[in-house]
């Protein structure tokens, strides 16, 4: 048997704790990647893997990844995922629920929780019911901080935006700025209304066409089918769908100045960083620009934990911090010569203690 610790994605992870419960059926892998800022913080993903080690390395590269989005996002939280390990039916029953929620419990907070692929809120008000250290609960109060995280990320997105706009093309405003939106669900369609009260110029793609094609309607932008979004001239190209979209071909293929968008990991590999940094596309490292969501979710924790209440307000206060960040990016890559990507990861390296 070969060892987990010998696994690529493993990275001198904190913690790897296997929770295996026989009368609920609970398998579930709850890595925490580190906690020198503060607790382990990332969701839930409930997936069926054919091959558990599959799981074993989403844990570890999911935590790691949340590691350094929380350390970038300036946020007193460590990077920490949860992995459960769903039966072919993918049966979720109230029990296994519980069993999860007394296994992050048992961790007596080292791990926070909240939803992530396939687990949704009703499922983390079940797990609430056994342990405190579980987010994106429904919010309480009309202007208290929580609630469905998308359109957090999505004001993150558009801030990281109108701040590569001003890098790149030394403009003020988007107004008039040509931006094609890959993915028009949850993040994607809110950046492109929040670009087009902006007077952005819009084209939209969606696997689903017809979602698209009613943003459109409704934002006055043009749409292209799925398969040409990645290539239509344009000046910025915003990736709100999957991710592992930027490859050699791909890379080749883009007519834009800017890639900035919240698909996690678009990049296919690390190295595909530089033959973007070299074709002179500007790059929002997807972690920095994407991180509105965790942040309203992390702070929803915090105030929750501490009993000091958070608002709407204080989450848009320091999702309006994100641009600073990514100018701090850009301006060691130009004057290193550095990929954004790169320096982002030896930024938050640094920050956690790990350069
Ligand atoms: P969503 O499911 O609401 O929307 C995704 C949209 O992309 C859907 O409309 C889907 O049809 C479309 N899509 C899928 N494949 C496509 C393709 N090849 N071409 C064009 N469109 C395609 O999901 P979301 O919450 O908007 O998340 C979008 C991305 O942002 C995901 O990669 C997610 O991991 C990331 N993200 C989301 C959040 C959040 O708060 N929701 C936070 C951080 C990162």
């Amino acid at each position: 048997m070969t060892a987990f610790w010998t696994e690529p994605d493993f990275d001198d992870h904190e913690m790897v704790h296997i929770v295996r419960d026989r009368n609920s059926g609970l398998t579930a892998i709850i890595a925490v990647h580190s906690t020198h800022l503060g607790p382990g913080a990332g969701g839930t993903r409930f997936w069926h893997y054919p091959d558990p080690k599959d799981g074993l390395r989403d844990a570890l590269r999911l935590s790691r990844g949340m590691s350094y989005k929380n350390a970038m996002a300036g946020l007193p939280m460590g990077g920490g995922k949860a992995v459960i390990l769903a039966d072919e039916t993918r049966t979720k029953t109230p029990e296994l629920l519980a069993a999860f929620g007394d296994a992050v419990e048992g961790l007596g907070g080292r791990y926070v929780t909240a939803e992530d692929v396939g687990i949704s809120e009703a499922d983390m008000v079940a797990v609430s019911k056994r342990t405190a250290h579980v987010s994106g609960l429904p919010v309480s109060g009309d202007n208290a901080a929580g609630g469905d995280p998308g359109p957090f990320t999505a004001m993150g997105i558009y801030l990281g935006i109108k701040a590569a706009v001003r890098h790149k093309l030394g403009k003020d405003s988007v107004a008039g700025v040509h931006v094609a939106v890959q993915g028009t669900g949850s993040v994607g369609g809110g950046v492109a209304k929040l670009l087009a009260a902006d007077g952005a110029k819009l084209t939209l793609a969606d696997i689903h066409a017809d979602r698209a094609a009613a943003l459109a309607r409704e934002l006055g932008g043009r749409t292209v089918p799925a398969d040409e979004i990645l290539s239509t001239p344009c000046d910025v190209l915003s990736p709100n769908a999957l991710g592992a979209i930027l490859d050699e071909q791909s890379i080749a293929a883009l007519d834009c100045a800017i890639v900035a968008g919240g698909a996690n990991n678009q990049l296919a590999r690390a190295h595909h960083g530089k033959p973007l940094f070299d074709s002179g596309i500007l790059f929002a490292p997807d972690y920095v620009i994407n991180a509105g969501g965790i942040i309203s979710v992390a702070m929803e924790y915090l105030a929750r934990r501490d009993g000091t209440g958070a608002s709407v307000e204080d989450v848009h206060a320091r999702i309006a911090t994100i641009p600073d960040r990514l100018e701090q990016i850009w301006a060691q890559s130009d004057s290193s010569k550095v990929s954004p990507d790169v320096v982002a990861d030896r930024m938050a390296q640094e920050l956690i203690g790990r350069a």
